[in-house]
């Protein structure tokens, strides 16, 4: 499967609040980031980029808080305000149109915080993966991205043997039953894509520019936990409901893996180490809260979020014959079942890196 002319949300913009929780719990440090950059460097003409922006409000609404947060230092060291370059990145999938359409309230909102003209503001869309170059050398001072480097570039390949058969049968992700060389090669995936991404990014940032990165990880060294892995083996175990049901192929579902990785803390440190053109200035852990909203209950707003992330993969793989609705009404009931028991945590990492 292609996942660059596959991937994309679905109905991201009504399924995105529980991405929005998590960054915002780290906005302080992405903001006191922004502003030691800017008063650091002091650009005239600063860049900025949000990778994996999607379509919802999400991006707009942090970049508003980045001018405002800039705009705000330039006033406290009286210096002129910046041009703002913002570089909008996702897929070529992605539905970018849906973000520019919401520009003119951008634009207006952030007018209200001044009575003059506002800042000069340029924003631009730049598709392709972040798994490669984007953007020129040296015009970006800060890279924000937030809940999208947990997707890898590809599946592991290392996940089919010689005839193309999954060593991962009936499972979506690393799971108990999987050998070990199935976390073996979705980590392999994750170094190549990592490195990669820090190289181009390091070219692209200028010296002193910092990246904060928001991405979805584990605790330990081991893969399987109540946290992420096991959100991805509820999707397994509702799968094999659709199969039982004779709504899908048992050897679709064997095939099927999907193209995330849940990196530790290590893994992330080693990789910035091995590829060296950042230092680490910060790497937190946080667990984001657990709460439906609008009256539904955790499980059923997991299943939205998750509908909208897979959506595209599921019904390219699996073809039409597939219930999602059916799928995903399973799924929140099964998380709200687990959640009885014990708490699932999804464990989310901020990394803070400075380019040397
Ligand atoms: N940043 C937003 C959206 C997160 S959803 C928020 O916090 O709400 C993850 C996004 O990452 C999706 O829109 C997906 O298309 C994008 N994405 C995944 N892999 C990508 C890649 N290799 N290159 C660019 N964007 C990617």
């Amino acid at each position: 499967m292609d996942v660059e002319k596959v991937f994309h949300m679905t109905g991201y913009a009504q399924n995105s609040s529980l991405q929005k929780k998590g960054s915002d719990m780290v906005k302080h440090i992405t903001m006191e980031m922004i502003q030691k950059v800017y008063y650091e460097l002091k650009p005239r003409s600063i860049g900025i980029a949000d990778l994996g922006c999607s379509s919802g409000p999400n991006s707009l609404s942090i970049i508003k808080d980045m001018v405002l947060a800039v705009e705000g230092t330039s006033h406290k060291i009286f210096h002129p305000m910046p041009e703002f370059r913002v570089y909008l990145n996702d897929l070529p999938t992605n539905d970018f149109n849906s973000v520019f359409k919401s520009l003119p309230d951008f634009y207006r909102d952030l007018k209200k915080y001044k009575n003059q003209e506002g800042p000069a503001i340029f924003i631009g869309a730049y598709p392709g993966s972040f798994y490669g170059r984007l953007f020129p050398c040296n015009c970006l001072h800060f890279i924000y991205s937030s809940y999208s480097l947990h997707w890898l570039s590809k599946v592991p390949p290392g996940l089919y043997d010689k005839r193309g058969e999954s060593i991962n049968k009936g499972n979506v992700y690393i799971c108990d039953s999987s050998p070990p060389s199935v976390s073996q090669a979705y980590y392999n995936q994750f170094q190549e894509g990592f490195e990669l991404f820090l190289k181009s990014r390091s070219k692209e940032l200028v010296t002193g520019g910092r990246m904060v990165l928001i991405l979805l990880g584990r605790i330990g060294q081991d893969h399987v936990d109540r946290g992420n892995s096991f959100l991805w083996e509820i999707l397994s175990r509702s799968l094999a409901i659709s199969v039982s049901r004779g709504e899908i192929d048992r050897g679709k579902l064997d095939s099927y893996e999907v193209h995330f990785y849940a990196a530790s803390r290590n893994e992330i440190e080693d990789e910035v180490r091995r590829e060296g053109s950042f230092e680490m200035e910060r790497l937190e852990m946080f667990e984001t809260e657990r709460e439906g909203r609008n009256g539904v209950s955790y499980g059923t707003t997991v299943a939205m979020t998750v509908r909208a992330i897979q959506e595209s993969m599921l019904r390219d793989h699996f073809g039409n014959g597939i219930d999602l609705d059916n799928l995903f009404n399973v799924y929140g009931k099964m998380v709200d079942e687990e959640m009885v028991k014990e708490d699932i945590k999804p464990i989310t990492y901020v990394v803070v890196l400075k380019k040397l």
